[in-house]
């Protein structure tokens, strides 16, 4: 046992130990450099749990307070994608575009609105009131740590009402950092001429975009074993919101039809999606005026009738 060693032992030891060294030292130069190795000069991760803290204040520098938060969820998408497809897509172009014009990327995050799909396996639904807590301390840890500007991606639909509700409540008290959210995943018009009409959830372009990011989750030989039909359970005129309409609608968690995806149409999307976030984050980079007009709105709202018309 070592710490019994006779003196005389310790130098054949040390001699040992040294030679042990210099062979993981010439082992070391001689293996390929690794994705771990310390990147080269001027080349930073646009991970932010990939940075050291040191890098990470150099990330804020860099991206000028431009911080994207990816915004996933968990939930069924038909009977062919991952759960986690909201996430998977949203994070390949979040991380692509922040590529393009460097941003800190936040880690995954996936406490959203998703209570229509409780009934299916492995939806998480975070409640109303945790939802909104989570997100607040989030952007308010992102600030604290010089992301001055935070901006939200929205990778699922069930959310398109909770942020922009979160990105106006931030009226509600001052905050030193503004929240943006960029809410685009599809392209309107262009590109391969889609096959299908319907093309909601998990349907040809959901599931083109999964064929780019993440191939080897899309089972497409399941993609028709289930109806992703429009079942217009709900007879109201469309101006009539009610929680219930997309179960009403598609009960399956699927609406549209996945066997059309190609991964032609997924990279045409892919791309367009990361070249408009890309934009985005370039916007958002030069916006001096939002949060100079935050401010004056806080002030104001000290003493409302003080303001003149
Ligand atoms: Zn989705």
């Amino acid at each position: 046992m070592l710490e019994f060693a006779a003196e005389e032992d310790m130098p054949t030891i040390r001699t040992l130990s040294t030679i042990l060294f210099l062979l993981s030292v010439i082992l070391n130069v001689s293996r390929p450099a690794t994705a771990q190795s310390v990147p080269p000069p001027g080349k930073l991760s646009v991970h932010w749990e990939e940075l050291t803290a040191a890098d990470f204040r150099e990330g804020i520098r860099r991206s000028r307070g431009t911080c994207l938060l990816p915004f996933g969820i968990l939930e069924k998408h038909g009977p062919h994608l991952p759960l986690g497809t909201d996430l998977l897509d949203v994070r390949y172009a979040a991380l692509h575009s922040a590529e393009k014009e460097y941003a800190v990327v936040f880690p995954e995050y996936y406490f959203g609105q998703i209570a229509e799909a409780r009934h299916e396996p492995g939806t998480m639904a975070y409640s109303r009131d945790l939802q909104l807590a989570l997100l607040q301390e989030t952007a308010d840890e992102m600030a604290r740590n010089g992301c001055k500007k935070v901006i939200i991606v929205n990778g699922h639909g069930g959310n398109e009402h909770l942020l922009p509700y979160f990105a106006q409540t931030q009226l509600d008290k001052p905050h030193d950092y503004v929240v943006y959210v960029f809410d685009e995943r599809t392209p309107s018009s262009g590109g391969p001429t889609k096959k299908t009409s319907i093309d909601m959830h998990a349907g040809e372009s959901e599931t083109s975009k999964v064929m780019i990011a993440r191939p080897d989750t899309v089972h497409i030989d399941r993609a028709s074993t289930e109806s992703g039909a429009d079942q217009h359970r709900q007879n109201l005129p469309e101006d009539v919101y009610t929680g219930i309409w997309w179960y009403a609608r598609f009960p399956n968690h699927y609406s549209g039809d996945g066997s059309a995806a190609t991964q032609e149409l997924g990279k045409f999307q892919m791309d367009w999606w990361i070249d408009t976030l890309a934009k985005t984050i370039r916007a958002v980079k030069t916006d001096e005026v939002s949060l100079k007009l935050q401010n004056e709105f806080y002030e104001k709202s000290k003493h409302p009738l003080d303001t003149q018309p």
